[in-house]
């Protein structure tokens, strides 16, 4: 007998046609996750099952891992004989505190001689039988003694984990995420991996205007994005001299109409050369003078890649709930200047003309400038093993 984590699938069962390649890609990015530990793994249609000694630091690496719906730490019973199955069963149990109690069985060795509803009143009476003051409760127990019939073995437990759902990440392809250091752009990028999309970041970086800390700090945030992933690309994009063009051009309320417009055609040039299908942002209609409505149609015109907005219709509340929740909130809200604040015109323009833009781009060569930047990125990997050296850079 021994303990076993068995892993259920979230929404790819769903996908019948495509089920082995979800099946595939979980499996892949389990394995990644798990480098350098002791194990064994084996995955069927509807489980996966994995033996180790470190059962508890698996279960918090699986939790962060999408596509899974639930965790289980199981006990596998080889000898599948319903006096043997009684006996563990009231073991397992007793180890819990509890008064209620009710017993499902899934059956799906079907040659098993007894049906899942015998084996649940058998158990449960069996429990009955050999505790005080128990009862069942089938409605709402304080305890729930699962029994998983299997071909190889009966699987025994009462706890299980909550997984992160959504869908394995890779299965989508690739998305460019516009990493900023503020709360909104991580939290986007986490929501847009749950949906399967695996992220490469860009960051616009405007040295001396922005210091070395603001860019140590999307650092960081990427690095903490990979807790949900395997690792991530930053390309860093040298944006100074974009921006003082801008500014010398007299963009005025136009500022950040226009620099957004660059930050986009640069995004777009920077997916297709790494086959990236969409970019993905922070944008949150009506937060700021850039994100009205109006502002989003002129900025998005200058770009064909389809921009997906996962907070767009969150509030900042919700947002920050979710930074909270996914370890992202307080790198968030160290006090860095970004490029995007150091330019900031006294009353940007919410509701931008489009030939208005266009004039403005057209008194200087922002072409060239564009060449100029995308032969100059630096390209970093970030893995979440990074956290020391990380430490000492902030
Ligand atoms: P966040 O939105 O991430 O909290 P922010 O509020 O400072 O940061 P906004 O001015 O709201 O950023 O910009 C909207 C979005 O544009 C960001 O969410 C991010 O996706 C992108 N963006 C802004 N500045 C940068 C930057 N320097 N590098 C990369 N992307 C950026
Ligand atoms: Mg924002």
């Amino acid at each position: 007998m021994q303990k076993i984590i068995m892993i259920k699938y979230g929404e790819l069962t769903t996908k019948k046609g495509n089920r082995n390649v979800f099946i595939n890609t979980l499996y892949n990015n389990i394995v990644k996750k798990l480098e350098g530990m002791d194990y064994t793994i084996s995955k069927d249609r509807v489980r996966m099952y994995i033996e180790t000694k470190e059962i508890d630091k698996c279960v918090s690496i699986l939790k962060n891992v999408f596509g899974i719906h639930g965790i289980v730490v199981a006990l596998k019973l080889e000898n599948k004989d319903i006096d043997n199955i009684k006996e563990e069963s009231l073991n397992l149990i007793n180890k819990e505190n509890y008064k209620t109690f009710k017993v499902t069985t899934n059956r799906a060795d079907k040659n098993y001689p007894m049906d899942s509803m015998e084996i649940s009143k058998v158990v449960g009476g069996y429990i009955l039988k050999n505790s005080k003051e128990k009862t069942v409760d089938v409605h709402n127990p304080d305890v729930t003694l699962h029994i998983d019939l299997r071909c190889e073995g009966c699987f025994i437990y009462t706890n299980e984990h909550i997984g992160s759902s959504g869908y394995p990440v890779g299965i989508q392809g690739k998305g460019l995420l516009m990493l900023s250091g503020g709360i909104d752009s991580p939290v986007s990028g986490y929501l847009a991996m749950k949906r399967g999309i695996s992220i490469e970041c860009i960051y616009f970086e405007s040295p001396p205007h922005t210091s070395i800390e603001a860019k140590n700090k999307v650092i960081s945030l990427a690095q903490i994005l990979c807790n949900y992933t395997d690792k991530i690309k930053i390309h860093i994009i040298p944006f100074t001299k974009m921006q003082e063009e801008i500014y010398k051009n007299n963009a005025s309320s136009y500022m950040i109409t226009i620099m957004r417009r660059m930050m986009y055609r640069i995004s777009e040039r920077v997916a297709n050369i790494n086959n990236c299908k969409v970019i993905i942002n922070g944008e949150s209609i009506g937060q700021v003078a850039s994100q009205t409505l109006d502002s989003m149609r002129v900025i998005n015109k200058v770009i064909k890649t389809p921009v997906i907005r996962p907070v767009a219709c969150l509030d900042k509340l919700e947002i920050i709930d979710i930074a909270k929740k996914i370890n992202t909130y307080e790198t968030s809200i160290l006090p860095f200047e970004d490029c995007c604040t150091i330019f900031l015109p006294k009353h940007p323009v919410i509701n931008p003309n489009e030939q208005t833009c266009i004039n403005i781009e057209n008194s200087f060569d922002y072409d060239k400038i564009i060449d100029e930047i995308i032969d100059n990125i630096e390209t970093i990997t970030v893995s979440n093993k990074d956290d020391e050296n990380l430490l000492e850079l902030l």
